[in-house]
């Protein structure tokens, strides 16, 4: 049995030869092949490893996921944001690579918490308690803002 492919603009048609020497032209239109793309086609592949609390277009380092789902079996589809220079991206990522952002996230969050209470200890402390002085006293007007 011999086959030909023909490329066309909407269409393409399988010629098959039968053994009697009897030649069938089978016309596949192009959503019917779509629909029966191999599988590989629909699923989406992972990105090269990579930093993803890193931004591509500012450079920050505060880039956290907006959404999380699953892509197959291995990757996941995530939606990122940064807060820096406020870009959106998506995309598909490996388990490893997924995972070592989330490390990367609960090692960020430590860091803020951390700066956080250093922040509330220190000056932080002082200035409200300052404020809040001036406030009691009347002492804050309108031209100190
Ligand atoms: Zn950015």
């Amino acid at each position: 049995m011999e086959m030909e492919h023909h490329e066309e603009q909407s269409h393409f048609v399988k010629r098959v030869v039968l053994p009697s020497g009897k030649t069938i032209e089978v016309v596949y239109f192009k959503d019917t092949v779509d629909t029966a793309a191999p599988v590989q086609e629909v699923v989406r592949h992972a990105e090269p490893d990579q930093e993803l609390h890193l931004c591509f277009d500012c450079g920050g380092e505060l880039v956290y996921p907006v959404e999380w789902e699953e892509a197959g079996p291995e990757n996941w589809s995530v939606v990122l944001h940064c807060p820096n220079c406020d870009v959106c991206r998506e995309g598909v990522f490996g388990q490893d690579t997924v995972e070592r952002f989330d490390e990367e996230l609960d090692r960020g969050a430590d860091a803020l918490a951390r700066d956080y209470k250093r922040l509330m200890r220190a000056n932080m402390a002082e200035e409200i308690g300052r404020f809040v002085g001036a406030l009691q006293s009347d002492a804050i007007l309108p031209e100190d803002f």
